[in-house]
């Protein structure tokens, strides 16, 4: 056991430095540098544009650009943002890259009433990137990957019957994933979650429209056990968002966005004085 617990240490001699993530400020280990998380981004953006094909629809186009720039200015960093739609009505899917770039399929939309509920998924994938999960998930299956190694060295010479080591290396497999890999995952939904609503308050979206949207979202079929899950089951989700609701709804009254009908500053410098009514603007 002694042993075992060595060979667990080998992980660390290779770890590359420590992060903090934005927003929640947790310490993160990474094994990953930037510049390799971005090359990661860069093949993964080779690959979508290769086999998906972009949406034509110039006024989602629109859409989807005015409420990333915006969530991308919140952010304060100055990342290469990029916006692309993909029509796949079926898919209710989004992310983000490292490098940025932002991906949007059309099946989201049909769970989006307003830009505000657009925000929420946009701003969620952006949390992700901007904590670099890519990299984080990529640094641990490093270390799971290592620590399995060692530990099946450790138990192939420490025990004798065959039958108990196919057992332990098993369990070994399983416990990685059900153990690490999986809580992990869900607690980074969190995080992207956490970072997401502050980031959608700071731009201005209501952020009381989130929990709209992932109630809408939720019910849009089975949920998956949340031990065996990826991501944290719906109550566990709208549990979290109503408990940061007070610090997001602070920012976004401390913003004076709770004044604005429709806050765009930056394409409608005169609106304060028009009723958005009368111009035929899009609703929040
Ligand atoms: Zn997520």
């Amino acid at each position: 056991m002694k042993r075992l617990v060595l060979y667990g240490l080998i992980p660390l001699l290779f770890i590359i430095g420590c992060a903090k993530a934005p927003i929640t400020g947790r310490t993160q280990i990474m094994m990953v540098s930037p510049q390799q998380e971005q090359a990661l981004g860069f093949q993964a953006e080779q690959e979508i544009l290769k086999k998906e094909k972009l949406s034509t629809d110039q006024a989602l186009i629109a859409r989807i650009e005015r409420v990333g720039i915006r969530i991308a200015k919140a952010t304060g960093l100055n990342l290469d943002w990029k916006f692309y739609v993909i029509d796949k009505p079926d898919v209710p899917n989004a992310f983000c890259l490292a490098n940025g770039h932002v991906f949007v399929y059309t099946g989201i939309l049909k769970y989006v009433d307003n830009d505000a509920q657009l925000a929420t998924v946009m701003a969620h994938e952006i949390g992700h990137a901007i904590a670099h999960h890519v990299a984080e998930q990529v640094s641990l299956a490093m270390m799971t990957n290592l620590a399995a190694t060692a530990a099946a060295i450790a138990i192939d010479s420490n025990v004798d019957s065959s039958g108990e080591r196919a057992a332990y290396m098993a369990a070994l497999g399983l416990g990685a994933n059900l153990g690490i890999v999986l809580p992990y995952s869900r607690m980074m939904e969190s995080e992207a979650d956490h970072i997401g609503l502050m980031l959608m308050a700071k731009a201005c979206y209501d952020p009381r429209e989130s929990i709209k949207f992932w109630e809408k979202f939720a019910r849009k079929g089975e949920e998956p056990i949340v031990y065996f899950s990826t991501h944290p089951s719906s109550e566990q989700r709208i549990a979290q968002i109503k408990e940061l609701m007070p610090q997001a709804m602070k920012i976004y009254r401390e913003n004076g966005c709770d004044q604005q009908a429709t806050p765009e500053p930056l394409q409608l410098p005169t609106m304060k004085s028009v009723n958005p009514d009368s111009l035929g603007l899009p609703v929040e």
